[in-house]
């Protein structure tokens, strides 16, 4: 059985063809322009491709609550053109197909979940560390919606004394996103998370914030694993660092299963980065 799916990103759209085992058949990316522009070829790449539903996880703020009457829309976003735009309306029209939408990071989450490594786990956060930061959250097997949907990348850390970086987020002068995404270290440094491979403090102060974002979450919300996604997270010399500096924080306030096997507890994606684009298709087998 072929499904469509669709990670509908601030940047690009990656949509894609896949079966139910989880083999990405077709992929195109797309840029994200306007929706006059952008869903048309959304529509034309997966109208022929006889997929039984859509699945979208998309960025947000999304409005993910079913009974609420702006389902399916983008809610306020920077990118004006799509601010209040019907996403999953426009979807069915063009596609006459049931539509899934959950957001992107919840989407890789489940992504995760279903065939990444996650498999098994009903109680994981899946954190994107990019251009922005964002948490998926599974409570129970179940992607945690609430009022709307988590937004975790706001949440508010402290910052170091001696860090004279400005946030980056334009609401909050201390939060996850505004101190640690990728702008942020670019914003703070001067250069790209790629080109500070070598600087062992660039590293030191991410992981502190990373781990104390980290911290949180595991306090509030209990998961039995942590999935670290994004681009800043390719630099993989940031997970021993982040380890270590949760453990520390926890301070044995906690003594787990899960926590005595950190390396296991907060782990890499596993998908290539497809894991957004394979939770969308399980958010379309879904629908
Ligand atoms: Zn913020």
């Amino acid at each position: 059985m072929l499904y469509g799916a669709i990670e509908a990103g601030g940047t690009k759209m990656v949509v894609a063809v896949v079966e139910d085992t989880g083999e990405i058949k077709e992929k195109l990316t797309i840029p994200t322009t306007t929706p006059e522009e952008t869903m048309p070829q959304i529509i034309d790449f997966l109208k022929d491709k006889a997929v039984k539903a859509v699945g979208v996880g998309s960025f947000g703020p999304v409005d993910v609550v079913e009974d609420s009457p702006t389902y399916g829309c983008i809610m306020n976003t920077p990118k004006l053109a799509w601010k209040n735009f019907d996403l999953v309306g426009a979807l069915k029209d063009g596609l006459g197909l049931p539509v899934g939408l959950d957001t992107d990071v919840n989407a890789a989450c489940l992504g995760e979940m279903t065939y990444g490594c996650a498999k098994g786990v009903k109680n994981v956060v899946y954190i994107t560390i990019g251009t922005g930061i964002g948490a998926g959250i599974a409570v129970d097997g179940k992607l945690l919606h609430g009022m709307m949907h988590p937004e975790a990348g706001h949440i508010i850390i402290p910052k170091r004394l001696a860090d004279r970086g400005q946030s980056v987020c334009p609401y909050h002068d201390s939060c996850f996103e505004g101190l640690a995404s990728g702008p942020s270290i670019e914003a703070r440094w001067g250069k790209k998370a790629y080109e500070l491979v070598d600087n062992q403090v660039v590293w030191e102060l991410e992981s502190e914030y990373i781990a104390k974002g980290l911290m949180n979450m595991i306090l509030t919300l209990s998961p039995q694993k942590i999935i670290l996604g994004g681009g800043v997270m390719h630099q993989t010399q940031l997970f021993p660092l982040i380890r270590e500096k949760v453990t520390e924080l926890l301070n044995h306030y906690y003594d787990t299963r899960e926590l005595a096997d950190m390396d296991n507890y907060i782990v890499p994606a596993s998908l290539n980065d497809n894991q957004g684009i394979l939770g969308a298709a399980v958010l379309a087998m879904n629908v």
